[in-house]
C-alpha cells in the first residue's frame, strides 16, 4: 500500500501541530511510520487520502458502534444545523436524551452532559469530592480516566501510598491526592482505604478495563469494590466512557448487576461528536451547581448538533432489541479466527474478549492487569499491526488498546480479517 499523500500531509502538519496531531494516540509512536490521513468513512470501512480502504477496527476510538456515517446521526446532525449550532440556552433536545440515557442506564436520576470524557470524569472527581468532604482518589494502574491532570497517575512498582506524576505538569501537591491500586486485586484496595481512613472521597474504574487493552473484571471484584466503599463511606465511580452504551444498553452496571454511585460516559453516547456525561441519583447529582455548591459548567456543553447526534444513536441501540448480541458473536467469531490463525502459527498469544471488545496480546499468561499486559512482546505486535494495515486492517496502532468491533461489520469483513491474521502469522 502507498501512502504518498498521507506522508506528505503529515509533513505539513508536524510544522503547525505538536507531532502533526491532536490527540498523541493517533500518532505511530509505538509502532514506527507515519500516521495514516482518514479522508472518508463509510460503515465499517475507512478511507485514506491516499485511495486505501480499511477494515476499521478503531472506529474513532469507540463511537462508531453502529458504524461510520450512521444514516440517522448524519441526518439529525444536518438537519439540526439548519436550525442553528449553538444558543447557550436551555433546548428541550436536551431533556429529550437525558430522560432516553437514563431510561436506559440503571440507578441514575438525573445527567449532565459535557464535552468529552476527560470532562465527564473530572467533574465526577469533583463532585466525589464535594459530596464526601474528602479529598483522595483511587484509581487503577493502566486505567484511563482522560488527561486532567489528577489522573495521569502512572503506577510505581508494586502497591504505592503515594503516586508519582508521569507528566510533566501535574504538581506533586495534585498528585498525593491520587492513590494506585492494581486492577484485579482487591486486597491493594483494602490496604489503601485501610491506610488513609476517611480520607478517600471515591474509586474511579473502568469496570471492564480497555485502555490497557480489554480486561474484564475478575469475578468478585467490582461487588468487593462496592463493599469496601459502602462499608467506608466511600463513592464508587463507575469510568464507562468506553463500555457505556457498548457492553450493554445500560453499560457495565446492568451487565454485571453493580451499582456505581457515578457513572461517567462518553464515545458512543455522541455518535461521533464531542460529548461526555456523567450521571447519578439525587442526592448526589444535587450538589451540582445551580443546586448545590459543587461548580462545574461548559459553554458548549449540551450543543444541539452534539445532543441530535448522541439522541439519534441512544435511539437506535435502544430500539435494536438483537444488537448487543450480533456485536457479541461477531467478536467471538473474530475471537475465534484468529486465534486459530495464531495457533496453527505457533504464535504465543492471549486474547481479551468482552462483549464488542477484544484485544490480542503477545503474552505467554494470562492478562489480568496493567503489568500482565505490559508483559506482551512489543515486537510481535509492531509486526502484527503493520502486516495488518498492509492488508487493509486498521487496528490501533498500540499493544494497549482494545478493537472495537461495530455492528456494520460483515462476515465477509471478518473472514478477510481472519485471512489478514494468517497471512501475517507465518511471519511473526
Ligand atoms: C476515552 C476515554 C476517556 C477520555 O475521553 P475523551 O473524550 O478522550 O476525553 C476517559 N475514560 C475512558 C475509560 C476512556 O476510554
Amino acid at each position: 500500500m502507498l501512502y504518498q499523500r498521507s506522508s506528505a500531509l503529515f509533513k505539513d502538519a508536524k510544522l503547525v501541530i505538536p507531532g502533526g496531531v491532536n490527540s498523541p494516540v493517533r500518532a505511530f509512536n509505538a509502532v514506527g511510520g507515519t500516521p495514516i490521513f482518514a479522508k472518508s468513512a463509510k460503515g465499517a470501512y475507512v478511507y485514506d487520502e491516499d485511495g486505501n480502504r480499511f477494515i476499521d477496527y478503531i472506529n474513532s476510538w469507540g463511537p462508531m458502534l453502529l458504524g461510520h456515517a450512521f444514516p440517522p446521526v448524519v441526518e439529525a446532525v444536518v438537519e439540526r444545523a439548519k436550525a442553528g449550532t449553538s444558543f447557550g440556552m436551555p433546548t428541550a433536545l436536551e431533556t429529550e436524551i437525558a430522560e432516553l440515557a437514563i431510561s436506559m442506564v440503571p440507578n441514575i436520576d438525573k445527567i449532565r452532559f459535557v464535552n468529552s470524557g476527560t470532562e465527564a470524569c473530572m467533574s465526577a472527581i469533583r463532585l466525589a469530592r464535594g459530596y464526601t468532604k474528602r479529598d483522595k482518589i483511587i484509581k487503577f494502574a493502566g486505567c484511563y480516566h482522560g488527561h486532567s491532570d489528577s489522573f495521569l497517575i502512572a503506577a510505581g512498582s508494586g502497591a504505592v501510598t503515594f503516586g508519582t506524576p508521569n507528566s510533566p505538569g501535574v504538581t506533586q501537591g495534585t498528585a498525593k491526592d491520587t492513590l494506585l491500586a492494581n486492577y484485579n486485586d482487591i486486597e491493594n484496595v483494602k490496604e489503601l482505604v485501610e491506610a488513609n481512613k476517611d480520607e478517600v472521597a471515591a474509586i474511579i474504574i473502568e469496570p471492564v478495563a480497555g485502555n490497557m487493552g480489554c480486561i474484564p473484571p475478575v469475578a468478585g471484584f467490582l461487588e468487593g469494590l462496592r463493599a469496601i466503599c459502602d462499608t467506608n463511606g466511600i463513592l464508587l465511580i463507575f469510568d464507562e466512557v468506553m463500555t457505556g452504551f457498548r457492553l450493554a444498553k445500560g453499560g457495565v452496571q446492568e451487565l454485571k448487576g453493580i451499582n456505581a454511585d457515578i457513572v461517567c460516559f462518553g464515545k458512543v453516547v455522541g455518535g461521533g461528536l464531542p460529548v461526555g456525561a456523567f450521571a447519578a441519583k439525587d442526592e448526589i447529582m444535587n450538589h451540582l451547581a445551580p443546586l448545590g455548591p459543587v461548580y462545574q459548567a461548559g459553554t458548549l456543553s449540551g450543543n444541539p448538533l452534539a445532543m441530535a447526534a448522541g439522541l439519534a444513536m441512544l435511539k437506535a441501540i435502544n430500539a435494536d432489541k438483537g444488537l448487543m448480541n450480533r456485536l457479541e458473536e461477531k467478536t467471538k467469531y473474530l475471537h475465534n479466527g484468529i486465534a486459530d490463525a495464531l495457533n496453527k502459527n505457533n504464535v504465543t498469544h492471549t486474547i481479551n474478549r468482552i462483549g464488542s471488545m477484544i484485544s490480542v496480546h503477545f503474552a505467554e499468561d494470562a492478562v489480568v492487569d496493567f503489568n500482565s499486559a505490559a508483559n506482551g512482546n512489543n515486537d510481535t505486535f509492531k509486526k502484527f499491526f503493520h502486516g495488518m494495515l498492509n492488508e487493509g486492517i486498521y487496528i490501533a496502532p498500540s499493544a494497549f488498546e482494545t478493537w472495537f468491533i461495530t455492528d456494520a461489520l460483515t462476515y465477509q469483513d471478518l473472514n478477510e480479517t481472519i485471512t489478514a491474521v494468517e497471512t501475517i502469522a507465518k511471519s511473526l
